[in-house]
């Protein structure tokens, strides 16, 4: 008879099947019919969908929970949300930043998010960001994987130390290299940088993670410059290009050529919905642009597509949670992604194919594997997409780090039932 440190019994798994997980250390070491085994502890799953964990590709963590600080974003822009932003960086301590980004890193794992790559500004000559967002790093390893992105926010050309901080952060320890080349002065002088920061990546063989193109411009075409250098230097698959909202005022005629360029070029597109809807289009009256780039044609192509979350309550956003399944419902709205297999796919974005993006060693829900999954109070990830509904179990590296009891509503009508759960299944 097995005997397990963790036994999920009965959950139903993202594909549909309904099994067990066997857990010992920090593996899952069995899965299947594992009744009559022994374990020291056992979380009944029948009915509930056990799924791995959430996975953010996008985010900025030496910002998050900062909303307000030091004034509000009137205008609800980009670029005075970056001028803010600008303003607190100064002001921000280390221990500060530190408090913000772990508090942010316990509603994370609250939800079942476990991974999450955030970009860290090296703009500052103090590197504060930096040097908060490695403490942080090391202080959460035991519990959630935060990869490190070196992001030049005001322009890796554009600020004199642009160059030099980013390669400082680089030798500090932050893994993944970033960039705005939408932001620098020029297009060619955007072409240069992403020149430049994919020879740097090549050199240090690190990944790519480029803010790329966040603009309703239809000829800002720097992602055309990123498949290039992807493909001179071998970066094939080691590369993302988030936002990439010029995409969607784009001529259809360039993107028919562009696409085949970035399939070619392995880029994975990184969206962020919540962000991209609230911030882009305003310089339009009507029709107003949505300002999400082009999901299902690129999917269509063979382009990884992963939804990333971005900000929550710093200066560009006020709201947010940390739920990749809110991130995943924008997306699904603003992609207009409505069929059963596009809703589907909306949850392996924020799951399987993010974890595919942070190159996750050991992700996902198979033996051998690290031990990290989530129990949702849902059927399946359909549903689970529709209500969002509370995580019952966390479980990372073979430990669970988070519980929450179900909670249904109670009603009180005469002749209705006494309780209920909002779930729904279709007909069969
Ligand atoms: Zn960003």
């Amino acid at each position: 008879m097995a005997t397990f440190d963790i036994l999920v019994t009965g959950g139903t798994l993202p594909d549909g099947t309904i099994t067990d997980i066997g857990i010992t250390g920090e593996r899952i070491t069995a899965i299947g019919n594992l009744t009559g085994s022994e374990a020291g502890e056992t979380i009944d799953a029948a009915g509930d969908l056990v799924a791995p964990p959430f996975v953010d590709p996008h985010f900025h963590m030496d910002a998050t929970l900062s909303y307000g600080t030091p004034r509000i974003n009137a205008s609800g822009t980009l670029l005075e949300g970056i001028d803010l932003w600008g303003e607190l960086r100064e002001e921000a301590t280390v221990d500060e930043m530190v408090a913000r980004a772990l508090e942010y890193c316990d509603w994370a794992v609250s939800l079942g998010l476990l991974a999450i790559r955030s970009h860290v500004d090296t703009t500052p000559d103090h590197l504060n960001t930096v040097t908060a967002m490695l403490e942080v790093q090391e202080r959460v390893k035991p519990y959630l994987d935060l990869q490190l992105v070196a992001f030049p926010q005001d322009g890796f050309l554009r600020t004199p130390t642009g160059r030099e901080n980013l390669i400082r952060a680089l030798d500090m320890g932050v893994g993944v290299v970033g960039g705005i080349p939408h932001f620098e002065r020029t297009m060619a002088d955007g072409a240069t940088a992403l020149k430049e920061l994919c020879e740097i990546a090549a050199e240090r063989g690190l990944l790519v993670d480029i803010h790329c193109d966040e603009t309703d411009d239809p000829l800002s075409r720097h992602i055309e410059a990123l498949a290039f250098e992807t493909q001179r230097l071998g970066l094939q698959g080691r590369v993302a290009g988030s936002h990439l909202t010029s995409m969607h005022s784009m001529d259809n005629y360039y993107v028919s050529k562009l696409l085949p360029l970035i399939a070619e070029a392995e880029i994975s597109a990184i969206p962020n919905p919540l962000i991209n809807i609230t911030l882009q289009g305003r310089h339009d009256s009507y029709p107003k642009r949505r300002g999400l780039t082009r999901v299902k044609e690129m999917q269509a192509m063979g382009i990884r597509v992963g939804w990333g979350q971005d900000c929550v309550r710093d200066p560009w956003y006020s709201l947010g949670t940390g739920d990749m399944l809110d991130v995943a419902f924008m997306g699904l709205h603003v992609a207009q992604m409505t069929s059963p297999q596009e809703m589907a796919r909306c949850f392996t974005m924020v799951t399987e194919e993010n974890a595919k993006i942070l190159h996750l060693q050991d992700y996902g829900l198979a033996v051998g594997n690290m031990a990290s999954l989530v129990v949702l109070d849902a059927g399946d990830p359909i549903e689970a997409l529709r209500l969002r509904p509370d995580r019952l179990c966390v479980i990372s590296k073979g430990k669970v780090v988070s519980r929450q009891a179900r909670n249904d509503a109670r009603l009180a009508l005469p002749g209705r039932p006494e309780s209920v759960r909002r779930r729904h299944k279709v007909p069969s």
